[in-house]
């Protein structure tokens, strides 16, 4: 036998009944994903479809050099017939922000936009961390008040409800404008200087670079010194602070909980001012289901006109984890199974089939033959609400069986003709 092939570490198949492990099926995945599209629709936010693949700069130039994604996470290599350095895209925001300024999209005025696809990350694989993973998105260009990110708040707060999930902590933050940060950086760097003997190797290289990064840091034996740092809520200015304001205000007005988590600082270098996270206890250390925050300056940094924005990445099988945990379920599972046993049945059970459909029912029509007694199993096994069937005398007397498979019911014979009124009962 030929050596049978698996698939990559960290890249997982999603199967209809779902996977090992417990991993949830492609039906769970259907519903989050036909309740993610109709919650954003309502808000008006439109879909955007993106490349998975870019220019290898854009990532660098947007997410930032000194960043997890960009240092070691990115799948990044040279195309071998033009010599392109290109990227599979480890987050939404780079690319969404490239089409937007390459297609000019906000030059009518402001636009809502949502995305929904995978994202790769070299990561190191454990419990909610693929290396393949997906992401609902949402993006808002032209939009500089704060009401905007309280709306992508209180949109997925809806999400969330609509999902079946209750217990996410929301938690907030505000990192100020440039120029603030620029300031807070000298003065983090001054203090973290004076604990040089507790900085970790991450630390120590990210701390010219990149020391709001450092707030950020899980290393238990840096908690304390982390936790008697200096606060960025201290360096913001009038208009800052005025955002801020803004921004708790909106939420309290919708009624939406949250906490300050002044060591909120996001992984990705294009954030101004507010910054969220939407996180639940239920999963472990993976327990950020969804991110986000504004991103004033990134349009024009990649070559478009001053545009303020904000925007937010969930993590899909993160959610999915806690729908599972919250006992969610979808099914894909037919309404009718068709048994189909003789000569003249199968000829039949096509056409019948069709007219079921025709009548808005999904219907699973047994192929391959067997006995009745074996083709009911099947039925059983389908999930069908019910099974039709069908045998050579009903065909010759223009009738078919209906069994509810589930609960209670007696089986009964109908005409062909009242078959779908029959089973619409
Ligand atoms: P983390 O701190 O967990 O690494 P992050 O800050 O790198 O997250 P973001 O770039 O903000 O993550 O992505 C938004 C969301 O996408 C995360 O909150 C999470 O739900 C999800 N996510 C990110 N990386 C992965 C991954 N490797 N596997 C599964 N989900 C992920
Ligand atoms: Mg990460």
């Amino acid at each position: 036998m030929a050596d049978k092939f698996q698939s990559i570490k960290g890249f997982y198949d999603v199967l209809p009944d779902g996977g090992p492990d417990g991993r949830p099926s492609t039906a769970l995945w259907h519903h989050l994903e036909d309740v993610a599209r109709r919650v954003m629709g309502m808000y008006g936010y439109r879909n955007i479809r993106l490349p998975l693949v870019e220019q290898t700069h854009l990532f660098v130039r947007s997410v930032g050099e000194h960043t997890d994604i960009v240092e070691k996470e990115m799948y990044a290599w040279e195309d071998a017939l033009n010599g392109d350095r290109i990227a599979l895209r480890p987050e939404g925001t780079a690319g969404c922000v490239r089409a937007v300024v390459e297609h000019s999209l906000t030059y009518n005025g402001p636009q809502r936009v949502w995305y929904m696809g995978p994202m790769f990350r070299h990561e190191n694989v454990q419990k909610g961390r693929q290396r393949q993973f997906h992401q609902v998105g949402a993006e808002a260009f032209g939009y500089a008040g704060p009401e905007t990110e309280a709306e992508q708040i209180i949109m997925l707060a809806r999400l969330w409800r609509e999902l079946g999930i209750t217990d996410v902590e929301l938690q907030i933050n505000t990192i100020g404008d440039a120029e603030e940060r620029h300031a807070y950086r000298q003065t983090l760097i001054a203090y973290f200087e004076q604990h040089m003997d507790l900085l970790d190797e991450d630390a120590r290289r990210r701390l010219h670079a990149n020391p709001l990064r450092i707030l950020d840091s899980k290393n238990p034996r840096m908690q304390a010194m982390i936790e008697a740092a200096p606060k960025m809520f201290d360096a913001l200015g009038e208009e800052s602070r005025a955002h801020y304001e803004g921004f708790c205000e909106h939420l309290r007005a919708a009624g939406i909980d949250f906490v300050l988590n002044t060591r909120l600082v996001r992984g990705l270098d294009y954030y101004n001012r507010s910054v969220f996270e939407w996180v639940t206890t239920k999963l472990g250390a993976q327990g950020t289901i969804a991110a986000g925050g504004r991103y004033d300056t990134l349009v024009e940094s990649l070559g478009g006109k001053p545009t303020p924005a904000c925007g937010f990445g969930m993590g899909m099988e993160r959610v999915l984890m806690l729908m599972q945990d919250y006992g969610v379920t979808a099914t894909d599972a037919p309404h009718v199974y068709l048994v189909n046993a003789g000569e003249a049945a199968q000829r039949a059970a096509p056409l019948l089939a069709e007219r079921l459909r025709d009548g808005g029912l999904s219907v699973s029509v047994h192929a391959g033959g067997g006995s009745f007694k074996s083709q009911m199993k099947k039925a059983d096994g389908s999930g069908a609400a019910f099974a039709v069937i069908l045998g050579d005398d009903e065909v010759a007397a223009g009738t078919a069986a209906i069994k509810p498979l589930r609960g209670q019911g007696e089986q009964r014979t109908v005409a062909q003709t009242e078959l779908l009124a029959a089973l619409a009962e």
